[in-house]
């Protein structure tokens, strides 16, 4: 795995974003690629599926949280953790994986 680290990293956090893969390096904080990882292609299609929804709990027009947007995010986090313990499984004992859930319906309800 290439990131910012002088050795190859085993650092892994699994959060989603906008428009991003959601395979982080712990230790650097740069973005990688899931294809990089030795994981099948089942785990790689839901891992997308998963992250192309980051975030349909808000309404990108006005900016706002859409109706049970936090339920929205809730079901999404949810997803995660049924991820994240899939990924754990295939990476192995090799990486160190941790898991970030969202929590940016929560910022909205302050506003
Ligand atoms: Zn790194």
């Amino acid at each position: 795995m290439k990131c910012g680290c002088q050795n190859p990293t085993t650092d892994l956090k699994l959060e989603a974003d906008f428009l991003t893969d959601p395979i982080w390096c712990t230790i650097c904080g740069y973005n990688l690629d899931p294809e990089d990882l030795s994981i099948s292609p089942e785990l790689l299609e839901i891992i997308e599926d998963w992250v192309s929804r980051y975030g349909e709990w808000i309404d990108i027009d006005t900016d706002t949280l859409v109706d049970r947007g936090i339920e929205l995010e809730d079901e999404h986090n949810k997803e995660g953790i049924k991820i994240y313990e899939k990924l754990k499984i295939e990476l192995g004992f090799k990486y160190e994986l941790i898991y970030s859930p969202s929590v940016s319906a929560r910022s909205y309800t302050n506003k």
